[in-house]
C-alpha cells in the first residue's frame, strides 16, 4: 500500500484536511470582509480628498511613483547602496509633491490609520492608488512577494489577517488577540512536513476560529459571519464527510498558498513541501472512490472480514487439532495395547523354550544323579488298540499289526 493510501486512514491526517477546510471557509469569509472594509476606506480617502480640494471631477492621479510621495530614508521602503539610495535615484525617482495634491494626501491616510506607523511601502505602487483599493491593502501586509498581487484572491491568508491587525480601520473592531493567534496557527500548519494535525489541535484551533467571529464587534450583525461559524462546527462533527474533491481541492489550495508565500525566492524546505503537496494530490486524484470516510469504512469492514475469517479458520483448527489428539491417542492406545499382547506372548514363548531346554532331562537311574538323558527317550508310546463292540459279551479287536479284527469272548 502506497504512503499515501496509508494516510487515508490515519485520523491526524483527516484532522490535517479538516483544519485546511476549516481554513478555507474563514478565509473565504474575512478575505470579502476584509476587501469590503478596503474599499470603504480607499472610497474614504479619495472622497476626503476630493471635498478637500474642493472637486470632484479629478481626483485621480497615476503620475506619482511611490519614490515620489515618500522622503528618502522612509522605513520599509529605501535600501542603500554604497551610501546611495537605490529607490530614489534616477533623478525621476526623487522625492516631491503630487501635482493635483492627491497622492501626498493618500500617503497621508495610509500611514494614519497604520497601527504602528509603519507601512510596507515596498508592497505597493503609488501610480495605481487613486484605482485600487487593493494596493492600500498592500501597505498593511508583510514585506516581500505581495508586490504583484492585484487582489484579495491572489493574496494569502497571512497578507488578509495582517491587513485586518494593522490596519486601524478594521483592527479596532476585531478580536486581535485571537486573530494574531490564527495568523500563528496558520503559518506554523504550513510547514507541517507531514500533514498530521492531532486531536486536541484541529479542537482548539476550530474553537479558534469560531471564538474570532463569535466575539469580533465587526462580525455581530453579519449573516455570513453567522454561516462560516455554522460551516465550521460542521467540520468539527465527527459525522462530518470529508470526499476526495474536498483533499484535492485543499491540497492545490495549499500548493497555491505556497507558491503565493514564495513566489520570487522559493526556499528548498518550501520546494520540498510543494512536492510533496503534489504527489499527494496526484495520489489521491487516483482514487474512485468519493468519500474519504468510505474508503476509512471500507477499510474497516475489510479488517472485520479478515478477522472473521481468521477466526473461524482458527475455530476449524481447533476441531482439527482436537481430531487429530484424539485419533492419536487412540492409535497410541491400541498400539500399546498390541505390543503388551506380542510382548506377552513372547514371554510365554520364552518361558516355554526355556523350560525345554533346562528341564527335559532326566537320570539314567538315581545311583548317577549327573547321567541324564533327554526325556524323550524314555518315553515309549503306549500300544493302543480300538475295540468294537459286537455282540454281548464279545468285541471285534483290532490287531495293530495286521489290522486284522478278530472275535474275543467278553468276559
Ligand atoms: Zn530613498
Ligand atoms: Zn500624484
Amino acid at each position: 500500500m502506497s504512503g499515501y493510501h496509508a494516510k487515508l486512514d490515519d485520523k491526524r491526517f483527516t484532522n490535517w484536511i479538516k483544519t485546511c477546510i476549516a481554513i478555507d471557509i474563514f478565509r473565504a469569509y474575512v478575505e470579502t470582509f476584509v476587501y469590503k472594509e478596503i474599499e470603504k476606506f480607499h472610497s474614504s480617502i479619495l472622497e476626503t480628498i476630493a471635498n478637500e480640494n474642493k472637486t470632484k471631477s479629478n481626483i485621480y492621479c497615476s503620475e506619482c511613483r511611490t519614490a515620489n510621495v515618500l522622503d528618502c530614508k522612509t522605513n520599509n521602503f529605501c535600501t542603500f547602496k554604497h551610501g546611495k539610495c537605490s529607490n530614489h535615484f534616477p533623478p525621476e525617482h526623487t522625492s516631491r509633491s503630487c501635482p493635483k495634491n492627491i497622492c501626498n494626501r493618500i500617503k497621508y491616510f495610509i500611514l494614519k490609520c497604520h497601527d504602528f506607523n509603519s507601512p510596507t511601502w515596498q508592497n505597493t505602487s503609488a501610480e495605481k492608488w487613486c484605482y485600487s483599493a487593493w494596493e492600500l491593502a498592500k501597505c498593511y501586509m508583510p514585506k516581500g512577494g505581495y508586490f504583484e498581487k492585484q487582489s484579495p484572491a491572489e493574496t494569502d491568508l497571512n497578507g488578509i489577517i495582517s491587513v485586518m491587525l494593522n490596519n486601524s480601520n478594521i483592527s479596532g473592531t476585531i478580536d486581535k488577540s485571537n486573530c494574531e493567534e490564527i495568523r500563528g496557527y496558520c503559518n506554523s500548519l504550513r510547514h507541517t512536513s507531514n500533514f498530521y494535525v492531532v486531536d486536541q489541535k484541529l479542537a482548539m484551533f476550530l474553537d479558534m476560529l469560531v471564538s474570532f467571529l463569535e466575539n469580533s464587534p465587526a462580525f455581530h450583525n453579519d449573516k455570513k459571519a453567522k454561516e462560516a461559524i455554522k460551516e465550521i462546527k460542521e467540520v468539527r462533527a465527527e459525522e462530518f464527510k470529508i470526499t476526495v474533491p474536498d483533499v484535492t481541492r485543499v491540497i492545490q489550495k495549499s500548493i497555491q498558498e505556497e507558491r503565493i508565500q514564495c513566489s520570487k525566492d522559493i526556499a528548498k524546505e518550501s520546494k520540498d513541501y510543494i512536492e510533496e503537496l503534489q504527489k499527494l494530490r496526484s495520489e489521491i486524484e487516483t482514487i474512485a472512490t468519493k468519500s474519504i470516510n468510505e474508503i476509512i469504512s471500507e477499510k474497516h469492514k475489510a479488517i472485520e472480514k479478515i478477522t472473521s475469517t481468521a477466526s473461524l479458520q482458527v475455530s476449524a483448527g481447533k476441531d482439527e487439532i482436537v481430531k487429530a489428539t484424539k485419533d492419536a491417542r487412540t492409535e497410541i492406545e491400541s498400539f500399546v495395547k498390541g505390543t503388551n499382547t506380542q510382548l506377552r506372548e513372547r514371554l510365554r514363548k520364552d518361558l516355554l523354550d526355556w523350560n525345554k531346554s533346562k528341564h527335559n532331562e532326566i537320570p539314567i537311574t538315581p545311583l548317577f544323579d549327573d547321567t541324564e538323558v533327554p526325556i524323550t527317550d524314555f518315553y515309549v508310546r503306549p500300544q493302543l488298540v480300538s475295540v468294537e463292540r459286537q455282540s454281548y459279551g464279545s468285541v471285534w479287536k483290532r490287531n495293530e499289526n495286521t489290522h486284522q479284527f478278530i472275535t474275543r469272548r467278553f468276559l
